[in-house]
């Protein structure tokens, strides 16, 4: 048996027809850049995080980078994220002209409030927390320490559609949040996507000029935006897709809950704590026998990734921020022991099956 890591074409073989049906009306409607699929997209998608609006873009890049330029950051400021994520999060800060700091994360691999403290400087003007895997870092504490500086918060939430905290959902903790629709994210669309969400009236009135060039109207520009916005057929798609989400993400959850339950004990396994709703966009158990278990995996042909393998202080790109290996040790040890196993809505529980006999077959040496 072949387990692959995602399988896209299944998603699409369940909404093929309407699909379809929706390629056929924009495209018969002729109206294919903001237009009324793109209202409704924003309208729903705002509604289901539970914020006042969302302004959907060209990618999740672009709502990150949209979000902070809107939020005044630029040179001279500085902005923190975890070094843990994938390379946009990181260049979202510096295409600014701000500079870029880390953080280490902590135990559920997000931002350690504990630890942001040292990082902040009189210059700190954005924390951008990243929900890795699709578990919703820890807001609360993170929001209190920005709050005593005057720091705003921008949402990595690429990862984290319908996640929650106590109840509220990633993209409605920050002054902004920036979502992923790329086809490798829980909810995706035919190709590249995002959506910004906030709950402040003229920051979205702010960002939907950005998107648009700077426009105010047909021939007025308030200021020099960029080109990033998300195209009608796109929008359409996502709006069939958000009505499946919560049945799609239940499933990622119910798959992670059964790795989790079988697998402890055996490998490090990700633990939701209280009042956290993780959609597990990426399933990662820990062992030192990562690699080991990797080939393992693919012998029994189970499809395996590690996100990511190499930190984002210790890129090439960042070589000129003074960061250097044993900078931030807990992300250094997750990324030389984490192991991302399959998961995704249309997994199959023999495939499930398949991944858990695989993994108990390994020949762990020395325990966990
Ligand atoms: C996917 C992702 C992004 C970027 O989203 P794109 O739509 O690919 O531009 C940013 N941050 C994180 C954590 C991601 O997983």
């Amino acid at each position: 048996m072949r387990v692959r890591f995602v399988d896209l074409g299944r998603q699409y073989l369940e909404l093929r027809e309407e699909i379809l049906a929706e390629f056929d009306e924009v495209s018969s409607g002729g109206w294919f850049v903001l237009g009324p699929k793109l209202q409704r997209f924003e309208e729903e998608f705002a509604a289901f995080c539970g914020v006042r609006h969302a302004v959907g873009v060209a990618n999740g890049s672009d709502a990150l980078l949209l979000s902070l330029l809107a939020l005044g950051l630029g040179p001279g400021d500085e902005a923190i994220t975890a070094p843990n994520s994938f390379i946009a999060s990181a260049w979202a800060i510096a295409r600014t002209g701000a500079r870029l700091r880390f953080c280490d994360v902590g135990e559920d691999m997000n931002l350690d409030p504990d630890k942001l403290r040292d990082a902040i400087t009189d210059r700190t003007k954005a924390i951008m927390p990243v929900h890795l895997t699709g578990r919703v870092a820890r807001m609360e504490e993170i929001g209190a320490v920005a709050a005593e500086s005057g720091i705003s918060i921008v949402e990595d939430a690429a990862q984290a559609v319908g996640a929650s905290r106590n109840g509220i959902k990633a993209g409605a903790f920050g002054s902004a949040a920036g979502f992923s629709l790329h086809p490798l994210k829980n909810l995706f669309v035919h190709g590249d996507g995002g959506v910004i969400t906030t709950s402040d009236d003229s920051l979205a009135e702010e960002l939907r000029r950005y998107r648009n060039h700077g426009l105010k109207n047909r021939d007025e520009a308030a200021f020099w935006g960029i080109n990033s916005r998300l195209d009608e057929i796109h929008a359409a798609i996502g709006s069939l897709k958000l009505k499946r989400l919560e049945a799609w993400n239940a499933r990622h959850r119910e798959v992670a809950l059964r790795y989790s339950e079988e697998l402890a004990g055996i490998v490090e396994v990700p633990v939701d704590g209280p009042g956290e709703f993780s959609v597990y966009h990426r399933y990662m158990i820990r062992t030192p026998q990562r690699d080991e278990l990797a080939q393992h995996l693919e012998e029994r042909g189970v499809e395996t990734k590690v996100n990511y393998p190499i930190p984002l202080h210790l890129q090439e790109a960042a070589k000129d921020l003074g960061y250097g290996p044993g900078s931030f040790p807990v992300c250094e040890k997750l990324a030389d022991t984490i192991l991302s196993l399959p998961v995704h809505a249309h997994l199959t529980d023999e495939e499930a099956t398949h991944v858990i006999e695989s993994v108990k077959s390994f020949r762990f040496v020395g325990g966990v």
